[in-house]
């Protein structure tokens, strides 16, 4: 039996996923199969706990050891998925939950998840992860290892701890480095201005007139929030018009165009409001600094390269990133990628040549620019997910994430388009024969 030594960064969904398939208990299908490989798995996470994004703080900036905050969680946020399509599809939420459910209900998920699949014991924590790099042992795999060091995050004079893996699962989250946008005169700005990387509640924003700049999933949601509070909010975005009805004192607007003295913000269509506050729900970047530039990934603005199927390095393909995509169903999502590099990792997948994963990737890149997406749109799957999610399934020979996911998953999406003020309260259970879900 081949054992397989891997490190995985990052204990929130992706991180303890990866866990669970790893190192977590065999289904039937999986022990009736013969493997020559046995994987021994560690777990870096610099918290002091599971969870990553959705272990809520009301601290922002920086933690007691000098560590910025990871979580972008704020404190009311109710989940834009219901937990229906949210679980991984070996973990349902508690049937006594809602179907759109509160942070601490999915921390608790993911805790349970932990406990019942015994992987907690894998995890070193307050451990961060500070460098990767490739080193040529020879390895049965392909030809290499990787040298992972990790320092505590107790002691800022920690030495560090280096330590050798055959693979390397990166699960670090994309929601912790905020993208701020250049916005003329926003240092004459006298107003507060925010990432919603750093917004947790509303009450300091009574009566206040805010901007909200973004109308992605957070923007949208943050307005609404404090729509309950301000004396008004507009919404600042590139889309076009909004369809859903906001309540009366929520207000639409075109792009910023420029910040001025005192509190004006003047939009792209000439208009101009006077705010006490500017919230930038304008994205996050990636970060993977701590992968050495041997490691061959560079990340070109919002596009992470070289990786095939958005997952796998494919200049070392003992290294995957779970996770980068967009708009997607992320805990089936990491389940499906996880499975996918599982079979690669245990011989049951070959991939495809180096050059081939490059062609199939660029194809995949050019094709989004064909339709019309922007480039930062590369890892965007709006639409083509479960066609994805089902390919990766396919080719690695794992079950399909169930149908019932993509059928709540487009229901949804079509009533949060329309109704953004009332999605969150429908409820769905199963039908009579308890083959489908309906709104109860
Ligand atoms: P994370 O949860 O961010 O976990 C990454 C982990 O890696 C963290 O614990 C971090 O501490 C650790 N880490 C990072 N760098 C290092 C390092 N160098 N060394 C060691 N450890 C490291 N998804 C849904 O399904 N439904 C929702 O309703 C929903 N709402 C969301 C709302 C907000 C405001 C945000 C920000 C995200 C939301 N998401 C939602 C998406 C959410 O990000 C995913 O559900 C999922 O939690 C991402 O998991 P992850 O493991 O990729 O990343």
């Amino acid at each position: 039996m081949q054992v397989i030594r891997v490190a995985i960064i990052g204990a929130g969904g992706g991180g303890l996923c990866a866990l669970r398939h790893l190192m977590g208990p065999r289904t039937k299908k999986e022990l009736n199969e013969d493997r020559q490989v046995q994987f021994e798995a560690t777990c870096f996470e610099q918290a002091a706990k599971i969870g990553g994004t959705w272990a809520y703080t009301d601290q922002v900036g920086r933690d007691e050891y000098g560590n910025s905050i990871h979580s972008s969680m704020y404190k009311n946020l109710k989940t834009n998925l219901p937990k229906q399509c949210m679980a991984f599809p070996d973990f349902p939420f508690h049937d006594d939950l809602p179907s759109f459910i509160g942070h601490e209900d999915v921390q608790k998920y993911l805790e349970d998840y932990a406990d019942s699949f015994g992987i907690l014991k894998y995890i070193k924590f307050q451990r961060k992860v500070h460098t990767i790099q490739p080193v040529h042992q020879v390895n049965a795999l392909y030809g290499l290892k990787w040298e992972v060091t990790t320092h505590s995050v107790l002691e800022s004079q920690d030495q560090g701890e280096t330590d050798v893996y055959d693979v390397v699962i990166v699960c670090n989250g994309n929601y912790a480095i905020p993208s701020i946008p250049t916005l003329p005169g926003s240092d004459l700005f006298e107003g507060h201005i925010m990432h919603s990387h750093n917004y947790r509640k509303p009450e300091s924003f009574k009566d206040h007139v805010i901007v909200v700049l973004g109308a992605n999933s957070s923007g949208q949601d943050i307005a609404l929030e404090l729509s309950a509070v301000a004396k008004k909010v507009y919404i600042s975005h590139k889309k076009p018009p909004l369809q859903s009805r906001f309540p009366d004192n929520v207000e639409q607007k075109p792009g910023i165009d420029k910040l001025d003295a005192p509190s004006k913000i003047t939009f792209q269509d000439g208009t101009s409001v006077h705010a006490d506050s500017l919230i930038l729900c304008t994205g996050y970047h990636y970060d993977y600094s701590f992968l050495a530039p041997e490691c061959g990934i560079e990340v070109d603005d919002y596009r992470v390269m070289p990786l095939y199927k958005h997952l796998v390095n494919t200049k070392f393909p003992s290294m995957a990133i779970v996770g980068i995509c967009k708009r997607i169903v992320p805990f089936p999502f990491f389940d499906i990628q996880v499975r996918f590099f599982r079979a690669v990792l245990e011989g049951s997948l070959i991939l495809p040549s180096e050059a081939a994963m490059n062609q199939d990737t660029e194809h995949d890149y050019r094709n989004r620019l064909s339709k019309g997406k922007p480039h930062r749109y590369s890892h965007e799957m709006s639409g083509c997910m479960f066609q994805y999610l089902n390919e990766l399934a396919d080719m690695a020979d794992i079950e399909r994430i169930p149908k019932n996911y993509e059928v709540i998953y487009d229901f949804v999406a079509k009533h949060r388009k329309t109704d953004v003020m009332n999605y969150k309260k429908m409820n769905f259970g199963l039908n009579e024969r308890g083959d489908d879900y309906v709104v109860l």
